[in-house]
């Protein structure tokens, strides 16, 4: 392992931790698994064992090692058992910057060679396919070809002033690609001139920060950034929120950044969405990454209200307290057991409130939801912000 994975103030803030066991309290992987090794609390001890035990200093003086292989096994399949949904950070009473550790300790771990084979497989995606799920990335516009009235362009113009980047899950998995074919109908009906990037959009990064292949970013970050100045767009509009994530804190600042639910809002605010009435009960489910990690709370819920006919109920724990659906941090491809026990839990709260559907603003966590609900045959339906719009419109 080496230590050069954490910056300064990552490493003042491991000597932080007051043991006070809050973030076990909120952590979904420990709610759902009642292992308490998956906790933040757990990890930020045995994370500080390993580094002691690698500093000379400390060795010299205290006679301590590293870990044992099998202990250091042991403590990463624990670390990769999570989803990076942040909720520990959010409660942390010290202010530490965990999920910012855990993606650190992720790369720590890969560079240690103690890590989940399933790494290998995304690392190896990635490298031949430009996309996580090793499928042809010539395809990745294939959608298009579902929609009912889709132009003669497909949406590839040379140039524009918005590029919708599509993100890997909505691109290839049949139950997602619902939410790109809404998307476009509602950029149609509202009149944005927009194109996608097509077989020029690469995979954002966010894979490769959750699996410790930070190493691998730059090259996906500058093909994707050429990709946009290309069409000579100033602004790309993102429905997935790790790839808006990645966008707004790990892309340079050279165009302007914007999540569909905020897209929709000011389309809403222009009146250039014709709405007709929708009589149903939503509830709205926060993802991570938009909700705790950008702090989007208010637009998604400002273009729910929007809708004629639509009743909105609150989720018991909501805003930056939503509990996470289960799908985030590659946990699925790690460990789908588990990402299905948290999932079970998240419908189960979303029951509670009496909704007909559960909104959400993520393509991963509509797959994740919808996953459970279809195999369970759960009387609910799930839908992403774009979908619910897409209900709403009037043709
Ligand atoms: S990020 Fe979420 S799942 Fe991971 S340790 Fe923190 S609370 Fe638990
Ligand atoms: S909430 Fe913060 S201070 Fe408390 S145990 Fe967890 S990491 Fe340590």
């Amino acid at each position: 392992m080496a230590n050069q994975d954490y910056n300064v103030i990552q490493l003042l803030e491991m000597g932080a931790c007051t043991n006070c066991t809050v973030c076990a309290d909120v952590c979904p992987a420990v709610a759902a698994s009642l292992d308490g090794e998956l906790s933040a609390i757990f990890r930020m001890k045995g994370l500080n064992q390993i580094l002691k035990g690698r500093s000379g200093l400390f060795r010299r003086l205290f006679g301590k090692k590293g870990p044992a292989e099998d202990q250091l096994k042991h403590f990463s399949d624990t670390v990769f058992r999570c989803t990076l949904c942040g909720n520990c950070q959010e409660v942390c009473p010290v202010g530490i910057h965990l999920k910012d550790l855990w993606l650190s300790l992720r790369q720590d771990l890969v560079h240690s060679e103690s890590y989940p084979k399933k790494i290998d497989m995304i690392r190896e995606n990635l490298e031949e396919s430009r996309n996580v799920f090793a499928e042809d990335n010539e395809e990745r516009a294939e959608w298009v070809e579902d929609m009912r009235d889709a132009p003669d362009h497909g949406y590839l113009k040379n140039r524009a002033e918005v590029v919708y980047f599509t993100g890997c899950v909505a691109a290839y998995f049949p139950l997602a690609q619902k939410i790109p074919i809404a998307l476009a109908e509602i950029f149609d009906a509202g009149e944005v001139g927009f194109t996608l990037l097509g077989e020029e959009e690469w995979c954002c990064g966010f894979p490769m920060l959750g699996a410790g292949l930070k190493d691998m970013l730059q090259e996906f970050m500058d093909h994707n950034i050429e990709a946009v100045r290309e069409k000579g767009a100033n602004e790309v509009v993102l429905a997935c929120p790790s790839c808006f994530q990645m966008w707004r804190e790990y892309y340079p600042h050279e165009f302007q950044i914007t999540h569909a639910s905020q897209y929709l809002m000011r389309l809403v605010k222009e009146n250039r969405i014709p709405f007709k009435e929708l009589p149903m009960t939503v509830t709205y489910h926060d993802p991570c990454d938009l909700g705790r990690g950008a702090r989007v709370f208010d637009e998604p819920r400002e273009v729910i209200r929007s809708i004629p006919g639509v009743k909105f109920v609150e989720l018991p724990k909501d805003r930056e307290n939503c509990q996470c659906c289960g799908g985030g941090g590659n946990l699925e491809m790690i460990d789908a057991k588990l990402s299905a026990e948290i999932a079970k839990r998240k419908i189960e709260e979303v029951m509670s409130t009496g909704a007909e559907a559960v909104v959400t603003s993520c393509q991963q966590c509509v797959r994740t939801m919808m996953t459970y609900v279809r195999r369970n045959k759960v009387p609910l339906e799930v839908l992403d912000i774009t979908q619910l719009i897409h209900k709403a419109l009037k043709r």
